[in-house]
């Protein structure tokens, strides 16, 4: 496991696409499927950017996330990212990031998505076999799939992520296998791998109520993931959160990691905006309320449309310091951590530390403190011990 810093103290702008074309099965994340309703959210998402606190910080990435951000069009996605260009201060090279379901784009698009400013693309594969996709819910087919790949590197994108899933139902080691090197073969800079799991409310929660679906258990996905990790490291990709892999193993510093996820593990601040975006400037953290009909209403009505708010005591920071950190092969810093909180991390987590060290969950070494493959597994175990819970 590589023990390094992933990110640069600048914030991060989050634009959440609230729209799906349907709703797959395992969904939890925010979105509706009436595009009547594009255009209306596109204004008052227009309005939320024009009325935010402009910083500090700086800012350098943007991300488009949902949803389906790829149901916008290109001109639409260049006006929003014209709009942040114009409202906060970029601190360039800017990381600009789009999520894109092989079933809404077509070489065209991505093109023009390119040359909107979007400079890398995310394509929710999930999996490359087709009895996969349509017990996921998946709108797009494996071909099509293929095909978005091939035609984001004609588009001249040179930052390409997958998105794949394992631990479905009935789903081999030997099925996962042939997933994983289908993706390889495309030669991604980045593969996020998730493991599928059962959120409340979703149609495969329903499912699994009425007995129609069984999660595979939990010995299979942990060798799953520990085959993934292994595999992925062995094909050169830096293992460097729990669920992301980033092209560029050798010395970590080139990795292709996503720059902008990985300022929330590293508890850099961010900006959201749209129905269910969070947002976080220590200590104070804030969401909108996940109703797209409502925010639209809210911003024709020059209302902020908040969703709630916290302010993060000390404690509660420093265990999601842990918590966030521990995701990642970079870990926690000890200097950060002194930095942020004028606490000596040893004085307060050193015993609990060295017991976890010594059972092969975690490395403290370079002044940082950092899970191994196994601690990764048992992160919950690991945070859990660490905050003497
Ligand atoms: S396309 Fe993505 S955001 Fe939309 S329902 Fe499917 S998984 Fe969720």
């Amino acid at each position: 496991m590589m023990s390094e810093p992933l990110v640069a103290p600048n914030g991060g702008l989050y634009v959440h696409i609230p729209f799906c074309v349907h709703k797959c099965a395992y969904c939890d994340f925010y979105s509706v499927s009436d595009l009547n309703l594009k255009t209306a959210f596109l204004k008052a998402l227009s309005a939320e950017i024009a009325a935010a606190e402009p910083g500090p910080p700086a800012f350098d990435t943007i991300y488009f996330g949902g949803g389906t951000p790829s149901i916008l069009d290109p001109a639409e996605v260049e006006r929003i990212i014209d709009q942040l260009n114009a409202r906060f201060r970029l601190a360039g090279p800017v990381e600009v990031t789009l999520e894109a379901n092989p079933g809404t784009v077509d070489p065209e698009k991505l093109k023009g998505f390119r040359s909107a400013g979007v400079n890398r693309i995310n394509i929710g594969v999930q999996s490359f076999r087709e009895e996969n996709l349509r017990l996921l819910g998946r709108i797009h087919s494996a071909g099509q799939a293929r095909d978005a790949v091939a035609a984001a590197r004609r588009a001249g994108f040179e930052d390409v992520g997958l998105d794949l899933i394992y631990g479905l139902p009935g789903q081999t080691p030997e099925a996962w296998a042939a997933d994983i090197e289908s993706g390889l073969a495309h030669g991604p800079e980045h593969i996020a791998a998730y493991m599928l799991s059962v959120e409340p409310g979703t149609p495969l929660a329903g499912e699994e109520c009425l007995g129609r679906f069984r999660p595979a258990p939990e010995e299979d996905t942990a060798a799953l993931f520990l085959a993934t990790s292994e595999r992925l490291a062995g094909a050169g990709y830096r293992h460097y959160e729990i669920s992301n892999f980033a092209r560029g193993a050798a010395g970590g510093g080139d990795a292709r990691i996503s720059r902008h996820n990985s300022k929330y593990w590293a508890y850099a601040p961010y900006l959201g905006f749209g129905p269910a975006a969070h947002s976080f400037r220590p200590p104070r953290r804030l969401w909108n309320h996940r109703d797209v009909r409502r925010y639209i209403a809210d911003l024709q009505a020059g209302r902020r449309p908040p969703g709630g708010e916290e302010t993060l005591t000390v404690g509660q920071q420093m265990l999601e310091v842990l918590m966030l950190g521990l995701r990642t092969s970079a870990g926690v810093g000890l200097a950060d951590f002194q930095a942020r909180f004028g606490r000596d991390f040893r004085d307060l987590y050193g015993a609990a530390a060295d017991e976890l060290a010594a059972r092969g969950l975690l490395t403290l070494d370079g002044g940082r403190c950092a899970p191994t493959r196994q601690g990764m597994l048992f992160l919950n175990t690991v945070v859990a011990a660490l905050a003497g819970r």
